[in-house]
């Protein structure tokens, strides 16, 4: 064929069109252009507790350090035996039904697991249930599955809990799948048992599979309990994720585990596309794996940072004080992981784009936050501070936003 003349474009693929994943979007590009033009900029965006002094427990440390010598060549697909093994015990105790090694699959973060886990299932045009606010990148791996992301409104007014009548009202015959994320970010919030109970009733009735996010599971305050929806769904076909990133403080070793339970003959067929992509991938990082087993048994050094006195906690009570004492902004109180979802009166300061809000809130404070929209969330009235720096820091950022909203687009 002749060769080609002209300039050739290349665009990416229209796969992307829909795709949202501003957690890392345009507002973070251009506060790291501030940052190379050597203005600092005090990072409350990303859910990464390494970087603000947190440390992984040493015993995690030594013990891949001891395990890296008989790490180096590829694991089972779905992961060592000993880590999932770990991960079946660690079901067991949060009363997960019918769980076996088989069922057990690890990944390069829980992240990777969502892709895989949506990308198995959907084809075009099939809907998934899933939360508004959400952890977008749910809402972005449904999209870019070929599915849509129906989003169901959790509601402020109620602790932030899923609201049942709007799930109930969102379902369609093509509603495949419902995403719980319990403990949520953004907002903090912690499911109540009757909560996940009527959850169920409607994936009962509408013969739905449950995916739930349990990520933060270990970082829950004020002594909540935390259930894990699977264990009230012995009926249903149920995939529970957890990982090592957030409770133990490695979200850059990247180890989460996503479980199959409940009834496993409903989705036969998917789990052999699980199987699939999962060989596909080969296996995830085994040195990571190699730590779980001693992760997730005996003392769990996060339980030191959410208790009185403990920092997690403490950031906590001082946050969600100093942001309520904000005139115009409100925030319900997070009860677990290290997120707070704020309210901004809208009316009062005349927001009608939140991008555009956190941009503002940049350039003026040097403060990077997260705007609601981010998060799937639909009106401009809200946005995500991850309040993961000492208090000191804390103080000095409530500082800088109460003098920005003390002015902003008043008259
Ligand atoms: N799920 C939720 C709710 C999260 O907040 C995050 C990270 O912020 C993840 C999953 C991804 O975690 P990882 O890929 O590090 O396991």
């Amino acid at each position: 064929s002749a060769p080609r003349t002209g300039r050739r474009n290349f665009t990416k693929s229209h796969k992307l069109d829909n795709v949202l994943y501003d957690v890392r979007g345009p507002v973070v590009q251009q506060a790291e252009r501030m940052e190379d033009e050597g203005t600092h900029v005090l990072k409350l965006n990303l859910g990464n507790p390494a970087p603000f002094g947190f440390r992984t427990p040493d015993e995690v440390v030594y013990d891949m350090a001891h395990a890296l010598p008989h790490t180096e060549g590829y694991s089972d697909s779905k992961g060592l035996y000993s880590a999932r093994k770990a991960i079946m015990q660690y079901a067991q105790l949060k009363h997960i039904p019918n769980v076996s090694i088989d069922g057990i699959y690890t990944g390069n973060g829980v992240s990777e697991l969502i892709n895989l886990s949506m990308s198995a299932l959907l084809d075009n045009g099939d809907e998934v249930l899933v939360p508004s606010p959400d952890y977008p990148l749910w809402t972005a791996c449904v999209t870019l599955a070929g599915g849509t992301a129906v989003h169901y409104v959790c509601d402020e007014q109620s602790e932030w809990y899923p609201d049942i009548d709007d799930i109930r009202r969102k379902i369609t015959d093509r509603t495949k799948a419902i995403v719980l994320i319990n403990p949520n970010n953004p907002t903090g919030a912690v499911y109540p048992r009757e909560v996940l109970e009527q959850i169920v009733q409607v994936a009962r009735e509408h013969q739905l599979i449950i995916f739930s996010d349990e990520i933060y599971d270990r970082l829950v305050m004020d002594g909540y309990e935390h259930v894990s929806i699977a264990s009230l769904a012995p009926d249903l076909f149920c995939v529970t994720f957890s990982g090592l990133s957030k409770s133990h403080m490695i979200a850059g070793y990247r180890i989460g585990w996503m479980i199959l339970s409940g009834n496993k003959r409903l989705a036969s067929d998917y789990i052999e596309g699980l199987n699939m992509l999962t060989n596909m991938r080969i296996c995830s990082n085994v040195p990571a794996q190699s730590i779980v087993q001693t992760a997730l048994g005996g003392h769990q050094s996060v339980n030191d940072y959410i208790v009185p006195g403990g920092r997690i906690y403490e950031q906590r009570e001082y946050i969600y004080e100093a942001l309520n004492s904000i005139p115009g902004i409100t925030a319900v109180k997070p009860k677990a992981a290290f997120y707070i979802f704020p309210k901004i009166d809208t009316k009062k300061f005349n927001i009608t784009d939140d991008v555009q809000f956190a941009v503002d809130l940049l350039n003026n404070e040097k403060i990077l936050i997260v705007q609601g929209s981010g998060f799937n969330w639909q009106q401009p009235d809200h946005f995500r501070v991850v309040y993961l720096p000492r208090v000191e820091v804390l103080k000095d950022a409530i500082g800088k936003m109460t003098r920005f909203f003390s002015t902003y687009r008043q008259n």
